[in-house]
């Protein structure tokens, strides 16, 4: 049997009792219905986990007792960050859940000149809220111990104005030639930090790219077929973890 995976924003301390927040609470009550004395594991994002117990559930509040914290490494070797052109609909839902999976440290949300997604401040602001929650979720079930950071939604301009320097850079593009640019080759050094930009439904602008360029990234194709942005992502992230991250030699 799987243990339960429960994410809690709160230092953790072993040999302490927490009371669950509200909404973890109902979920082990009610969902789970989970009794005194079931084993959970905990994590709060700082890359440990702890072997905990349920020490009483009393209706709609629930106490765990932490047990010993383990430093388990699930994490990606290369620090790898998404710049996601936003997609129509909940499609960007789906990106962040399976992104996070996939081993994604930071997901930067961008609007491009040929993005038809526009969001106000506060409904940027609940958006990004939402889809920590996605990410939380998919690093309860997929065993992860630290939470992808989410940032909130900027231009690409924006984005590019403020980027630094380190770390390896592609801009995955249907159109970049098919001979692999040298940093994209099997046999290049395995980066410490990555940063891979996907365009929205309509691609990006021609100036986009010579912008992304001007910035370092490497163009690269996925092969003749065109991609719907959330495939692409998903597609470049795989191709990435293969050749460089955790996928290599799976
Ligand atoms: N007509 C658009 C174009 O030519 O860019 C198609 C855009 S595609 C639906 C959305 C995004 O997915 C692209 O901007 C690119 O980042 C990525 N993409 C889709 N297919 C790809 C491929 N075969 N190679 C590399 N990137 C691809």
């Amino acid at each position: 049997m799987r243990l339960t995976r429960l994410y809690v924003d709160a230092p953790l301390d072993p040999g302490g009792l927490l009371e669950l927040p509200a909404d973890a609470a109902a979920h082990v009550a009610r969902v789970l219905r989970a009794r005194d004395g079931d084993p959970v594991v905990l994590f709060n994002g700082d890359g440990r986990e702890f072997e905990s117990r349920i020490e009483t559930v009393r209706g709609m509040r629930v106490a765990v007792a932490i047990g010993a914290a383990h430093a388990i490494a699930r994490e990606s070797p290369i620090a790898l960050t998404l710049l996601q052109c936003l997609p129509r609909g909940d499609r960007m839902d789906w990106i962040v859940q399976k992104a996070t999976e996939l081993g994604v440290a930071r997901i930067v949300p961008l609007v491009s000149r040929r993005s038809v997604v526009k969001l106000s401040a506060t409904q940027a602001e609940s958006k990004v809220a939402h889809w920590r929650a996605i990410a939380v979720a998919a690093c309860e079930q997929s065993g992860r111990n630290r939470v992808p950071t989410i940032d909130a939604p900027r231009g690409l301009d924006e984005h590019l104005g403020a980027i630094g320097a380190a770390g390896m850079r592609f801009v995955f593009d249907p159109d970049a030639s098919p001979q692999a640019a040298p940093a994209a080759r099997a046999d290049a050094a395995a980066p410490t930090a990555l940063d891979f930009a996907i365009g929205p439904e309509g691609g990006f602008e021609p100036q986009e790219l010579d912008g992304l360029r001007i910035a370092g990234f490497h163009g690269v194709r996925l092969g003749p077929r065109i991609l719907r942005t959330e495939t692409a992502a998903l597609a470049a992230l795989v191709w990435l973890q293969t050749r460089f991250g955790d996928l290599r030699g799976a």
